[in-house]
């Protein structure tokens, strides 16, 4: 423990009943001593694991608040250090106040994500597991958090583990066979090897397919709303949400920008976008609205187009509909304002391949069919969403599709009978870059970046 210690308000702001503070490092039960006064004894024997009542106390022993004390001892607390957590009030000025105490008291001001960096350099967490603390704190469905709690309990680096176990057992046949005197593996020696290549290959593949649903968990189903002015884009968003956010009116092109929201259906989480509409655009306002729909529409993962129930198609519609023809995104027609008197039909439509659904964005009718779709939709885009070895990070794909190209080397080499130096470099490459999805082979730049992303006080 060579660390100096740290500490930070581990709860969240705002008022609440407790508070907690973390203070972590080889100081810690040194910090808890100049400033937390037991109120039997004195804290000459902090036992660990127990804990202590008593007060805060100012540096000149006035009393900040009461509270409790819990010390932990190193290595078996979060961060494998020395941790002492203060409970006391859970306002946020007593919390700053008691705060403030420790690093006079000698603590530093903990940077985001520390507390469970040093988890991760003391050998508590891979980073993996360490990302799944960040998910499960950020998780906006139950889906999200139910695959963050599976990741934070280790199963991706489970799977990591069991295929790098493999690899490590190819190359330990490989090393085997050098020393036959041909330098040529047996052929028994050959099938169990190429078994463990392709094995290896294949359950890399697996992780990499899995890996759009993973993003989808963490960032959400990139959803646009497009349709002609007032057909009601602003109302069923605002329906979906469940509060006012986007401004509906009668007058066409209101929605100049793109208004975004976040919204879980059945435990998938959604981006839900306004768009400005696909019309010809007068004013240069207008124009850039027009310009952001046609680039959301490009990258959307599901449209819902919208439409006038109560009117005939109009030329916009009209383009619209052929624009959708030619989409490869998931795609929901929506004949809204169902309440009306009815004049679209669904063979308007034709065509498009998508579901039609009547609904009313104000009357609120249809949307729990709309929801179920959804639901429906995303899952046969992705299969099972709330899997937590499901890789869904930039760095992991890389490293995954790094591995792959290893492995598929090292199957060419071994089919076309050249050397086996060749292989066993190749398994190794990808031993290690499997290795750095755990944090094993990584540089300390990457390892302060992705930590840097965690909440202040975790
Ligand atoms: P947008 O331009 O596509 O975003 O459309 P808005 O959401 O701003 O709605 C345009 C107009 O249609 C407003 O006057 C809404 O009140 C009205 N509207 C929206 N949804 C419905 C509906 O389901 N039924 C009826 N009767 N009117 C609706
Ligand atoms: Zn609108």
């Amino acid at each position: 423990m060579t660390e100096d210690t740290i500490s930070q308000i581990a709860t969240a702001y705002g008022a609440g009943g407790i508070g907690i503070i973390r203070v972590s490092g080889a100081d810690a039960f040194a910090v808890a001593r100049q400033i937390f006064r037991p109120v039997r004894g004195d804290l000459g024997e902090i036992t660990p694991y127990r804990a202590h009542y008593g007060q805060i106390t100012a540096a000149d022993s006035g009393v900040i608040d009461e509270g409790i004390l819990l010390p932990m001892r190193a290595p078996h607390s979060y961060t494998g250090e020395d941790v002492v957590e203060l409970q006391c009030h859970g306002g946020s000025i007593v919390l700053r106040e008691v705060l403030l105490r420790t690093w006079e008291a000698g603590a530093r001001p903990a940077e985001a994500g520390e507390f469970t960096k040093r988890a991760f350099l003391n050998g508590r967490l891979d980073l993996t597991r360490a990302e799944g603390v960040m998910e499960l704190i950020a998780a906006k469905s139950a889906r999200s958090a139910r695959a963050a709690r599976e990741r934070m309990a280790g199963a991706l680096s489970q799977e990591i583990a069991a295929i790098r176990h493999r690899l490590l057992g190819a190359i330990a046949r490989i090393e085997a066979g050098i020393d036959f005197p041909e330098d040529d593996i047996p052929a028994a020696s050959a099938a169990a090897l190429r078994e463990d290549i392709t094995a290896a290959a294949s359950a890399v593949r697996r992780l990499l397919t899995g890996a759009n649903a993973g993003r989808i968990l963490r960032e959400g189903v990139k959803t646009v709303i497009v349709g002609r002015p007032n057909v009601g884009k602003s109302s069923l968003l605002n329906a979906l949400v469940g509060t006012e956010r986007a401004i509906v009116t009668d007058v066409p092109g209101t929605t100049r920008d793109v208004i975004e929201e976040e919204i879980s259906i059945e435990g998938i989480p959604l981006r839900l976008l306004d768009t400005a509409g696909l019309r010809a655009a007068e004013d240069a306002v207008e124009q850039i609205g027009v310009a952001r729909t046609e680039q959301h529409m490009r990258d959307a993962e599901l449209v819902l187009a919208v439409f006038d129930s109560s009117s005939e198609l109009t030329e916009e519609d009209h383009e619209l509909i052929a624009r959708l023809r030619e989409m490869n995104a998931e795609t929901i027609i929506l004949c809204n304002k169902e309440d009306c008197a009815r004049v679209l039909r669904v063979a308007d439509f034709d065509g498009v391949n998508a579901p039609v659904l009547m609904i009313s964005a104000q009357a609120g009718t249809g949307l729990d069919a709309l929801r179920e779709t959804i639901a429906a939709r995303v899952q046969m885009m992705e299969g099972d969403l709330s899997d937590g070895a499901l890789p869904n990070k930039e760095r992991e794909v890389e490293a995954l599709q790094r591995a792959a190209r290893h492995l598929s080397e090292a199957e060419k080499t071994l089919a076309a009978e050249m050397g086996t130096d060749f292989i066993s470099i190749d398994l190794r490459g990808a031993y290690d870059t499997l290795g750095a999805i755990l944090g094993e082979t990584v540089d300390t730049d990457l390892i302060d970046r992705i930590f840097s992303e965690f909440c202040i006080g975790k």
